[in-house]
């Protein structure tokens, strides 16, 4: 029944642009072939299941790769449903409809890599030219009376057909690959191209290396030979241990059957409640090669109104690393297709590590078409809601565990609250603040805690060292400042801002004169209001010189730390004016428009500080001026050590200063 025709396909280029198209992902062929002989044995299940066929009970349905590497070739062998010649002619040689003159199209029109197809369903089959310079089809219908029929393709646009010589029920693929396909010829790629699509596949794989064996090997199997061999004499010392040890070893031998590649049956298909916890654990060191257990997780498993299943992990942050690195591997009816698609899975889930398994899900479309489908919308909305509910859940009922994992969650939250306003609207009543107090808060209760002084405003601290003496004097008031020092942090406090209006966010160094302010005792002495008056003017003045910035205020306060003898404010609008021309880098033209714009800064000095009012006794001592001077000098940079760092040629002139100070104080003492 030998006959010949081409394949129908509109443009005779079909498989060089197969190739060249897939040429990056050239391992998608394992996929492609390795799924089609696993959907021909479920395709059978199911008509058995439906009583449309029989098999013998004690059949396996299984799937086999061969690599011979003798002979070059790669075959995927199914016992599944076979193919009669007719299907032969209809599903592999027309396939100008549907997919493929769809793709081609595509292709022409757009090649580049947003067009890109996301599954690179539809033309699996033809995959196999990627790798292979011939490709063979056996196969054998489970229809009754059906002949074994036989597929031969070059790789142009001209195939053969003839009589088959399977003998039993299924298809053999034989690939006999060619320079393109070299690689898959080494063992250890094609076990890597298995593992990544195969590993959960839903018929068992088993792999058979075929080779030529090593010199090394071939020694081996002599040695084992002759060990074999036993002499009469021999036989006769073989105790009666001995000959039941070997016994054991041929029933271990017998016993240990070959085990398939891949996972049939992976956690996510398996119900919720029957999975433990080790389980869940186990699964997530096995796919994400994680040494951590993750923190927790969630398990997806939805049927309707689309089929979307899967596991959510909260992986634990890398230690010292600014980086997240998530991963969300999709697959389809167990068939791995990609990882991280953001158009498939919500952006701020990318920071988390899971499996998602949606059968339902468009495969042969572009990515960009797939996020007007309404299908992807839906899919967000249900996953944002699942992992919304967990966080509450834990909160709600389990808040000192939550709180332990703030430090690994927070940031995801955020990001997620950020990019999502679904999210955000669930979970914005189980956000927490770390505060300086080291506990953790909601912005309620924040808000109701420091109410008596700050009405309304939340403060915070955006790097614990520098800001060590606000933190300190807020502790002195029975006040806290929550700590978001994190890159994520700085748009996170706009954003809480915005979303809470009525509630002012502000740095712990920016106006907090109400926060210092002590209640005096009686009337300020005439001493006092003369020591402020010098302060406010003169000192002013001078403070403005050494500053470099003539907008500066000084004012003077009472402070319980007596320690601290002055601290700089920056108002709030002026620190976020400053951010804002640091996040334009070298627009030039842009820091031009602000280049006049001084920062609103307040020197606070400390009336209660020895230095200081020393200071304000020398005010009228003529031959103390330079003194004062560098001593005004040395309080400023003292303040804004703990306001910013200071710059090359600050920290060298303060150096200076404290070694002269120094050799005064030295000698000083030792004319005494
Ligand atoms: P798709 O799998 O997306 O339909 P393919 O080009 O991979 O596209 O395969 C075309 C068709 O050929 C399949 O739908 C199936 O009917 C048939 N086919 C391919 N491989 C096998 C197989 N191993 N056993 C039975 N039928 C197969």
């Amino acid at each position: 029944m030998n006959e010949k025709g081409n394949l129908s396909i509109n443009s005779e280029n079909f498989l060089p642009i197969i190739k060249k198209w897939l040429y990056t992902d050239k391992d998608i062929f394992v996929r492609e072939l390795v799924s089609n002989a696993s959907d021909a044995v479920t395709k059978l299940q199911k008509l058995v299941r439906l009583g449309e066929a029989e098999i013998p009970e004690t059949e396996k349905l299984e799937i086999h790769v061969v690599l011979n590497q003798d002979l070059q070739t790669l075959q995927i062998i199914d016992n599944g449903i076979g193919m009669t010649a007719d299907e032969i002619k209809k599903y592999i040689n027309q396939i100008a409809f549907s997919g493929a003159t769809d793709f081609l199209a595509k292709f022409q029109e757009k090649a580049d890599q947003e067009n890109e197809i996301i599954g690179h369903f539809g033309l699996g089959f033809y995959s196999a030219f990627m790798v292979a310079d011939k490709v063979e089809i056996d196969t054998l219908s489970y229809q009754p009376d059906a002949p074994a029929a036989k597929w031969i393709c070059e790789g142009g646009i001209d195939y053969e057909m003839d009589a088959g010589s399977r003998e039993t029920r299924g298809t053999t693929i034989t690939l006999h690959l060619g320079e393109d396909g070299k690689e898959f010829l080494e063992e250890s790629t094609l076990y890597a191209a298995l593992r990544k699509y195969c590993s959960f596949m839903p018929v068992p794989i088993y792999v058979d290396v075929i080779k030529e064996p090593t010199e090394e090997e071939k020694d081996a199997e002599k040695k084992e030979a002759n060990t074999l061999h036993v002499s009469p004499e021999e036989a006769e010392n073989l105790t009666k241990e001995d000959a039941l040890e070997e016994l054991e070893e041929k029933k271990a031998e017998i016993a240990e059957e070959p085990k398939p590649l891949n996972d049939t049956t992976p956690l996510w298909q398996k119900q919720p409640k029957d999975c433990t916890d080790e389980e869940y654990k186990a699964f997530y060191h096995k796919v994400f090669f994680d040494m951590n257990d993750p923190l927790f997780w969630i398990h997806l498993n939805m049927d309707y109104p689309f089929r979307l299943k899967g596991i959510l992990y909260f992986p634990k942050l890398v230690e010292h690393m600014d980086v997240v690195e998530g991963e969300i591997k999709l697959y389809s009816n167990q068939v791995y297709i990609a990882d991280n698609i953001k158009e498939v899975v919500p952006e701020f889930l990318l920071l988390l590590k899971g499996v998602l398994d949606c059968p339902d899900m468009p495969l042969n479309v572009s990515r960009s078409a797939l996020q007007n489908d309404g299908y992807v919308d839906k899919m967000n909305t249900y996953i944002t809601k699942k992992v919304a509910d967990k966080l509450t859940q834990l909160f709600k009922n389990d808040r000192s565990t939550y709180e332990g994992f703030w430090n690994d969650i927070g940031i995801f939250i955020k990001y997620g609250c950020m990019r999502e306003e679904k999210f955000y609207d669930k979970v914005k009543d189980a956000l927490l603040l770390k505060t300086t107090d080291d506990v953790y808060e909601t912005l309620s209760e924040y808000l109701e805690k420091n109410k008596e002084k700050h009405e309304n405003k939340l403060f915070f601290v955006s790097d614990e060292n520098l800001q060590a003496q606000y933190i300190r004097l807020f502790k002195e008031q029975g006040l806290e400042a929550a700590i978001l020092s994190t890159a994520i942090d700085k748009p996170f406090v706009s954003f809480l801002e915005y979303k809470n209006s009525g509630i002012q966010v502000q740095r712990i160094d920016a106006d907090i004169t109400d926060t210092l302010q002590q209640k005096e005792d009686g009337e300020i002495s005439e001493a006092k209001k003369q020591a402020d008056e010098f302060a406010t003017t003169q000192m002013e003045t001078l403070f403005r010189e050494l500053s470099k910035n003539d907008s500066l205020k000084v004012t003077t306060e009472t402070l319980k730390a007596e320690n601290v003898s002055a601290m700089i404010l920056l108002s709030e609008k002026s620190r976020r004016m400053m951010e804002m021309m640091e996040s334009y880098g070298n627009a030039t033209d842009l820091k031009a428009m602000f280049a006049d714009v001084k920062p609103e800064e307040t020197l606070v000095l400390n009336r209660s500080n020895g230095l200081v009012k020393y200071l304000f006794d020398m005010r009228e001592k003529e031959e103390k001026k330079d003194d004062v001077q560098m001593l005004c000098h040395h309080i400023y940079d003292l303040a804004l050590m703990s306001h910013r760092p200071l710059t090359s040629d600050e920290m060298t002139s303060f150096i200076d200063r404290s070694n002269t100070l120094l050799e005064k104080l030295a000698s000083f003492e030792a004319n005494k």
